[in-house]
């Protein structure tokens, strides 16, 4: 029988936090859960059984991780904050089958990672993430070809609202296709500031993706597609073939641009912002053969 997590509480995070002598570093983005029904929906979401092998980024004082290790059969829990060890040794005593290691997520390598701690078979990430760097972790776990099958994660609302944005809204824009060509999304649950201490200030959510065996377009150039993109919302109000042609990282000239959006079917005039992943994929594509 494993032990039952016991985190999840205002009381029991305070006695940890006032026992070690620490209070929560908000250069970190340390907002630890305190709802212990939030921590069950997210585990939930994850659907984890015993053959799962968890990648937890930043597991603070060991609340979700305790969760994670009940649910799980492995944990492996990256927390960049050193002063945090001695208290994840205390609180995630009893558990056997969680590894912790200290250091940034931003600079691991996590295809090495999954191949060192699980022979490189797909792991599940999960996470309450520091909100000041959500959206480069979530575009670290899409793109840089770890093996995952899904990543279920705590973000700010307005994160899992642009994930789900329709072309053309306010909140389109490169997460969205990223996430539309890497996974399905599923915004899980609405979290209010009181689920955690300290309380951050904007409400939070649960969000499942799950990862895709295939990309919803075929393309042929994947990194052109993202520069594309990225070159379109680099300047989101000015006319997608400026954005391509003033892009750094492209050196396409005026002419090419034009004509690959002609070829793209699209109007001389068309702002990347309203344009849907095919249709992204459609220019990459004319663009690549004009290379
Ligand atoms: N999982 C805990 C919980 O739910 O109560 C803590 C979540 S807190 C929002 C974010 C955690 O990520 C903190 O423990 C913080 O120190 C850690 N963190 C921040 N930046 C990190 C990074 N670059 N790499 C790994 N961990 C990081």
């Amino acid at each position: 029988m494993k032990k039952q997590p016991y985190l999840g509480s205002p009381v029991f995070t305070s006695a940890v936090l006032r026992n070690h002598h620490i209070a929560a570093r908000k250069r970190f983005g340390q907002n630890f859960l305190i709802d212990a029904g939030v921590l069950e929906d997210t585990v939930e979401a994850a659907g984890l059984t015993e053959e799962d092998f968890v990648l937890e980024i930043g597991p603070g004082i060991g609340t979700l991780t305790q969760y994670l290790a009940y649910s799980a059969g492995r944990v492996c829990a990256v927390e960049i904050d050193r002063s945090l060890l001695p208290v994840l040794e205390d609180t995630l005593q009893g558990w056997n089958n969680v590894k912790v290691v200290n250091g940034d997520i931003m600079k691991m390598d996590l295809r090495r990672l999954s191949e060192e701690e699980n022979g490189g078979r797909p792991m599940k990430a999960v996470a309450n993430l520091p909100y000041y760097i959500t959206t480069p972790v979530i575009m670290k776990l899409l793109t840089e070809g770890a093996p995952l099958e899904s990543i279920t994660v705590m973000v700010q609302k307005e994160v899992a609202e642009r994930m789900k944005a329709a072309p053309g809204t306010r909140d389109y824009g490169a997460l969205t296709l990223a996430v539309e060509y890497y996974a399905s999304p599923e915004i899980v649950r609405i979290v209010p500031p009181s689920s955690f201490m300290p309380r951050p200030g904007v409400d939070s959510a649960v969000v499942h993706l799950k990862l895709r065996t295939a990309p919803p377009v075929s393309v042929r150039n994947e990194s052109l597609l993202f520069g594309v993109i990225r070159a379109s919302f680099n300047q989101r109000r000015k006319k997608l073939t400026n954005g391509i042609t003033n892009f750094e990282g492209f050196s396409f000239s005026k002419q090419t641009a034009e004509e690959a959006v002609a070829a793209a079917g699209l109007s001389p005039d068309v702002r990347g912002e309203t344009l849907t992943l095919q249709q992204f994929a459609a220019v990459a594509d004319a663009l690549s053969e004009r290379m």
